[in-house]
């Protein structure tokens, strides 16, 4: 059995093509039912449904055998024992600075002010500001960070952003492109060892169908 890590949302309703172009429809729609195991049309293979951060977790501990994860999560759950072997290019957008519309950012960085940065992404903010040489007190949120600059909690926000129209309908700004994000597909090591011709028949399968 080949188990699939996937969560709900855009990773899984993008994963859903390249997973048909692998010969797997998966047999539940995660909206309507309540499983957590879903079947799908290969008998060995199943999908796990896990939140999107504990994806990495799942697949480095084999919990499931393979997984798709952002590469924001990865990077914060550290790469380390995962063998990521494509990018699906899905579930793109970047990961980007943004302030309140009256912040002047590029005035703060260049006095050289602490700069209070609110983010559920610490490791990338830290390793992005401390490439810069620019000082920050991070903050660190579960979600809604655009709140943060709006209620003084923080001068800037660290976070996704695809449209930016979140960011607009807040009266933020992005002031700086940290870098793009996709998923990534991320296999357990083991795994790989154990299953290696059908791992590598679904690998091959999600390669052939990622748009470029
Ligand atoms: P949860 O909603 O359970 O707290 P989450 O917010 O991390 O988890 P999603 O919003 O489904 O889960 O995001 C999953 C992944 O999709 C992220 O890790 C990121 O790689 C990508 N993603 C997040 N926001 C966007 C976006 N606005 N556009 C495109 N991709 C995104
Ligand atoms: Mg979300």
């Amino acid at each position: 059995m080949i188990t699939l890590a996937l969560s709900k949302g855009r990773i899984f309703d993008d994963s859903l093509p390249l997973l048909a172009a692998a010969g797997i429809e998966v047999l539940e729609d995660p909206e309507k039912s309540r499983k957590l195991i879903l079947a799908t049309s290969r008998p060995d293979v199943r999908v796990v449904l896990v939140r999107a951060t504990d994806v990495p977790t799942y697949v480095q501990y084999g919990g499931a055998d393979l997984g798709v994860a952002g590469k924001d999560v990865l990077l914060e759950h550290g790469e380390q024992g995962l063998y990521q072997p494509l990018d699906l290019k899905i579930a793109r957008c970047r990961m980007s600075v943004a302030v309140r519309e009256d912040f002047d950012y590029a005035a703060a960085v260049r006095q050289g002010s602490r700069i209070r940065v609110a983010t559920k992404y610490t490791e990338i903010a830290r390793q992005h500001f401390s490439d810069k040489g620019v000082h920050v007190d991070l903050i660190k949120l579960y979600g809604s960070m655009e709140l943060a600059p709006l209620t003084g909690l923080a001068d800037a926000i660290v976070d996704l952003v695809s449209t930016g129209s979140t960011l607009k309908a807040n009266h933020l700004v992005e002031v700086e492109h940290i870098m793009d994000i996709s998923s990534r597909l991320v296999v357990n090591q083991a795994a790989l060892k154990l299953q290696r011709e059908p791992i590598r028949a679904l690998i091959d399968a999600f390669a052939r169908a990622v748009t470029p």
